[in-house]
C-alpha cells in the first residue's frame, strides 16, 4: 500500500463532501477506466446528446489504460477535461455513466467493481469496465468516420 494509500480516511467516498476530500482521496475516486480519455462528439440538435468513440486521445496509453503524460496533459491537450469538485458540476455530461465522479455528483454510489470497494487496481479491468486494448489510436482514424467507432451515446 502507498503513502498515498495509506492517507485515504476510510470508505471516505461514502462519507467525506466532494469538495472537502484530500488530493489523494481526490485522486483515488478515478477508477482507471480510460473511458474519459475517448474521443467524443456533442449532437447539434437538441438535448445535445453526446456520443463516446472508442478513439482514443493521442496521449492515451492503452496498456495502462493511463494517460501517458498526466502532469503536462493540459498544455498538450488543451480541451482535455480537469476534473475538480467545482468543474465537475459543469463536466459531467461529458463524463461516461461509469465515472466515479459523475456518480458521486449525482449522489449515486461507486458501483461493486470500482477499485476502492474490491480493494484491487485491477478490477476495473477485469470486470470489463475499462478501455484496456479496446481503443483505436485518433491518428488511425479521420474525423469523417468518427461516427463508425460510437460506443455509448445518450448522456
Ligand atoms: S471516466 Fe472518470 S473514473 Fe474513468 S478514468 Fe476518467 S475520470 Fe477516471
Ligand atoms: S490528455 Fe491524457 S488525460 Fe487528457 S484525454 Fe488525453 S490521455 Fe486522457
Amino acid at each position: 500500500m502507498s503513502a498515498d494509500e495509506k492517507a485515504l480516511r476510510p470508505k471516505f467516498w461514502e462519507t467525506v463532501p466532494m469538495a472537502e476530500m484530500t488530493t489523494p482521496e481526490w485522486e483515488a475516486l478515478c477508477d482507471g477506466c480510460g473511458k474519459c480519455c475517448m474521443l467524443k462528439m456533442e449532437n447539434e440538435d437538441p438535448p445535445h446528446e453526446i456520443a463516446y468513440t472508442n478513439i482514443a486521445c493521442r496521449l492515451f496509453d492503452e496498456e495502462t489504460c493511463r494517460c501517458s503524460s498526466y502532469a503536462m496533459r493540459s498544455v498538450l491537450v488543451p480541451t482535455c477535461i480537469q476534473l475538480t469538485p467545482e468543474s465537475i458540476v459543469g463536466a459531467r455530461e461529458w463524463m461516461p455513466k461509469t465515472c466515479a465522479y459523475r456518480l458521486l455528483a449525482d449522489g449515486e454510489k461507486l458501483p461493486g467493481w470500482h477499485p476502492l470497494v474490491t480493494g484491487d487496481r485491477n478490477s476495473v479491468h477485469s470486470s470489463g469496465n475499462s478501455m484496456r486494448n479496446a481503443t483505436v489510436p485518433e491518428y488511425e482514424v479521420g474525423e469523417e468516420d468518427w461516427y463508425d467507432y460510437v460506443i455509448e451515446e445518450g448522456h
